[in-house]
């Protein structure tokens, strides 16, 4: 195990270089650097979703305490603000998830 990170960001041009496919130029791209293929996707895409801020909404073992109200768009209960969500009482996360087209891939 080395302390390499497990994603290198890439821009298109070299996600489309070392996939050999034509992809979203719009999407972020990350290649996997695990060499073992523990993923099992050299291409991944960012993903992105709101929820709770765990700073200011109380939960019980993955139950809210308390009457939060939900979010409009994104649904989640947001919190009564606090410095970890900027007093917004929701947060905005991301992670590198296997590209789509790694499956549409598969599929062909
Ligand atoms: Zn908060």
């Amino acid at each position: 195990m080395t302390d390499a990170p497990l994603f290198k960001p890439v821009n298109w041009k070299d996600a489309e270089a070392a996939t050999g496919l034509r992809l979203d130029r719009r999407r972020c791209y990350a290649l996997s650097q695990d060499t073992d293929q523990t993923f099992g996707h050299l291409l991944h895409e960012i993903a992105t979703w709101v929820e709770s801020c765990t700073g200011c909404h109380e939960t019980f073992e993955g139950h809210s305490v308390g009457d939060y109200p939900r979010h409009p768009k994104h649904g989640c209960e947001i919190g009564a603000g606090c410095e970890e969500c900027g007093y917004t009482g929701v947060r905005r996360h991301s992670w590198w998830v296997p590209s789509s087209i790694n499956s549409e891939d598969e599929a062909a």
